[in-house]
């Protein structure tokens, strides 16, 4: 067809860096998660070791009787944008169910965190006078991109550096309206950012703080409110914004602050006021997830347990890996092709499951395999992941000191 030639050219080039992406046709079983069947090449079964569905909520019987009776209750779709025709019941009570997630005032519910972040970030920065948005250096595209959106001026900090922070922001004038963005797990290298002294910063030079607790929200805190809860700093934070597709088993997104913002974003956020709202049964899910995560701490308790077992099993085999504080845990390949290999072989020859982190997801030269162990992957699980990384270290010869 016309026109493929230029399309081809820039796949053909991704194809030789090693960068093409390559799905996984998974079919996931209620009841049975990690263990999914695979499509594709390979094993039948395979267990999932990438998944962000962190505490395997998305087969919670709470959660799926709640999607399943509220779309008997009330069908399939919203019907419609929140301002004609698409609030419902659900949304409601699932806004309150986040306000008191996080302590706040409102939330305002999106169609996927990326979106939230998008439409937030993009409806502040060209919104509020003289904003200056101060953007972590690691933060994830869906920020960016509102940033960029913002058409307001900008200022990069060192990741996860409240000093740098701090001098940048004693550079701006006094007029500008400072918004910092920044996250609490950053999922690639699975480090937490030291957000108290981030807020001290902002506090001291009058700014807003942005926090994105996507990888934290239902897995850390009492409640599963997040790092910001499990450190006793969220009613310090302006705007806290989450996920309900990761460890909420779910899909939408969201942010929460007070009431004014909340109603500021609602009346001029695009991303918010033109898109057809959440499925309601898909707000009765998310709240029924939210409602059990609030009162149970086992799920979280077991997945410390197993991300604390692979760890030591994997250094016990003098298998590098980052060492950081969440539940990530990546292990450093630092090249596409390897990389992507090794994803493969696991996935053929040992029905393990877990996708290559390539560029652009990650720079050039720290490409990774990244695991999320949770409360349903058993020791027998870990094991298995383990024997199969010893025998391809030693098959691969890949550096045992690269970490
Ligand atoms: C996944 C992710 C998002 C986007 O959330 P979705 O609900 O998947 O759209 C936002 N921020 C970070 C840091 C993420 O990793």
């Amino acid at each position: 067809m016309p026109f493929d030639n230029l399309f081809q050219a820039q796949l053909d080039k991704l194809k030789e860096e090693g960068n093409y992406r390559i799905f996984a046709e998974l079919e996931r079983k209620c009841g049975s998660f990690p263990t999914v069947q695979n499509h594709g090449e390979g094993a039948d079964d395979v267990t999932v070791w990438c998944s962000n569905d962190y505490l395997g909520m998305g087969q919670h019987p709470n959660v799926v009787d709640a999607m399943v009776e509220a779309v008997k209750a009330h069908g399939t779709g919203a019907g419609g944008t929140r301002n004609i025709g698409g609030t419902a019941r659900h949304h409601v009570a699932l806004e309150a169910e986040l306000a008191d997630l996080h302590g706040k005032e409102a939330a305002l519910l999106f169609t996927s965190g990326y979106v939230s972040n998008w439409a937030a970030l993009s409806t502040l920065g060209s919104r509020l006078p003289n904003a200056v948005i101060l953007s972590d250096a690691l933060n994830h595209a869906s920020m960016i991109e509102g940033i960029r959106h913002a058409k307001c001026d900008r200022v990069i900090w060192k990741h996860n550096d409240p000093e740098d922070l701090d001098r940048k922001l004693a550079a701006l004038p006094a007029n500008a309206t400072k918004i910092v963005a920044f996250e609490s797990v950053y999922s690639m290298d699975g480090d937490i950012a030291p957000i108290e002294e981030i807020l001290d910063v902002c506090e001291k030079h009058g700014a807003m703080s942005y926090i994105d607790e996507v990888h934290a929200v239902g897995m850390y805190g009492p409640r599963g409110g997040g790092v910001a809860e499990e450190r006793g700093l969220m009613d310090r934070i302006t705007l806290i914004e989450g996920t309900l597709g990761k460890a909420f088993g779910c899909v939408g997104g969201y942010v929460t602050g007070s009431a004014a913002m909340v109603d500021f974003l609602r009346s001029f956020a695009s991303g918010f006021i033109f898109t057809t709202a959440l499925p309601p049964a898909v707000a009765a899910a998310a709240a029924a997830s939210i409602a059990h995560l609030k009162q149970s701490a086992a799920e979280r308790d077991a997945q410390k347990r197993q991300v604390a077992k692979l760890r030591a099993k994997l250094d016990a085999a003098g298998i590098p890996h980052i060492d950081n504080p969440s539940h990530i845990i990546p292990v450093m390949i630092k090249d596409p092709v390897k990389c992507r290999q090794l994803s493969d072989i696991l996935m053929d020859q040992y029905g393990i499951y877990v996708q290559p982190i390539n560029y652009p997801t990650v720079p050039k030269g720290t490409e990774r395999l990244r695991f999320t162990p949770g409360p349903l992957h058993t020791d027998a699980d870990i094991d298995k992941l383990v024997s199969a990384l010893k025998q391809l270290w030693q098959q691969c010869a890949i550096a045992h000191a690269v970490a």
